[in-house]
């Protein structure tokens, strides 16, 4: 049996397409830009748990950052039905890091420290553990928020899912988010560490149609898509302040402009959000020229302030984060000649995810 998979090898932040096979010496692995490698099965890791009808991450021993994701859920069964071990998550009796990680603290931070000095960030932002990731998560959004006001009401909050279903549709490696508003008063949507992503209130208001939050909605899935902020927390606070974080014990990431710096993407990651954006919108018919124009309107505003802007001016808005350039906006193309845009939301759903705030 042999089954399409997405093959992500550590080194770049960028998946290709290979084709998975269950040989007789292990999982086979091979594409175009792929040479053919042989994952054994007794070295198989499940990145996270996996659970029926949802793509299953997988990483071996050998090849510590890679990782490589199967939808098809018959070839799942069987490779699980062949490798039991991934069944219960994590492989505890095969890899020390993993023990590590339920395991004593000691090891836990010589593996750590290991991982840091031999892989980049960004692979690293892969191999965390969940838990640190949604510990991360919970503190960054508490800072982040500030006491600011959790937006939601019954109705505005089922546009919102819709709006968030709309966006992720008809794509099973899709990254599974979180979505919440707060009522803060800067444009800016943020992507944080676990999966989650936020937007403020002001950026609900400023934007004139829900194409155009789509477009930022989908932008930031291209961040958790990449863990761009896992890997930004690595690089901003080294693993050991991120351990302290991550483990409650102390540390802390600090008042909102540094957190705001260290939630300053790079041109290349903003270009890989964009991407991703760009793909994603296309694949669900939701018109790209809505995130085009909301970032014509960014670097307007941006314009009229000037380069100083006040505080909030220079540190909080959507251009503090993720920079927009005019290389950025000419990369948004409308769809393909022959697809249609299908709506986003109902007249009624806009109107009231407009009010989530109150
Ligand atoms: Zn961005």
């Amino acid at each position: 049996m042999r089954v399409d998979a997405r093959f992500f090898d550590g080194e770049i932040a960028r998946d290709h397409a290979v084709s998975a096979e269950l040989a007789p010496e292990g999982l086979a692995i091979e594409g175009i830009e792929v040479s053919r490698r042989v994952w054994s099965l007794s070295g198989l890791v499940a990145i996270s748990p996996i659970e029926a009808g949802r793509p299953a991450r997988l990483g071996h021993d050998g090849a510590p950052g890679a990782r490589l994701v199967i939808t098809d859920q018959a070839f799942v069964r069987e490779l699980v039905g062949r490798a039991p071990h991934l069944a219960g998550g994590l492989n505890v009796r095969k890899t020390g890091r993993w023990v590590a990680i339920i395991g004593t603290c000691a090891l836990l931070t010589a593996g750590i420290l290991y991982l840091t000095l031999s892989y980049a960030p960004q692979t690293l932002a892969f191999v965390l553990p969940e838990s640190w990731r949604h510990t991360l998560g919970d503190q960054v959004e508490a800072t982040l928020a500030g006491g600011a006001k959790l937006c939601a009401t019954s109705t505005s909050n089922m546009a919102l899912a819709d709006l968030a279903s709309r966006v992720a549709q008809g794509d099973p490696e899709a990254p599974l988010f979180e979505l919440k508003v707060y009522d803060i008063d800067i444009v800016n949507a943020f992507a944080l560490p676990g999966d989650r992503i936020v937007l403020t209130r002001k950026l609900i208001e400023t934007a004139e149609a829900p194409e155009e939050v789509a477009g930022v909605l989908a932008h930031e899935m291209g961040h958790v898509y990449h863990r761009h902020a896992e890997a930004q927390m690595v690089r901003a606070l080294g693993i050991e302040l991120l351990l302290k974080v991550a483990s409650g014990g102390g540390g802390d990431i600090g008042g909102l402009a540094g957190l705001l710096a260290i939630l300053r993407y790079s041109r290349d990651a903003e270009r890989e959000a964009d991407s991703f954006a760009l793909d994603q919108l296309k694949k669900v018919a939701i018109d790209p020229l809505g995130l085009k124009r909301f970032f014509e309107r960014m670097m307007k505003l941006e314009g009229d302030r000037g380069s100083s802007g006040g505080i909030f001016g220079t540190v909080s808005d959507m251009m503090s984060t993720h920079p927009v350039t005019r290389e950025r906006i000419d990369a948004i193309k409308p769809l393909p000649q022959g697809t249609a845009a299908r709506p986003v939301l109902t007249d009624a759903d806009w109107a009231s995810l407009k009010k989530i705030c109150g």
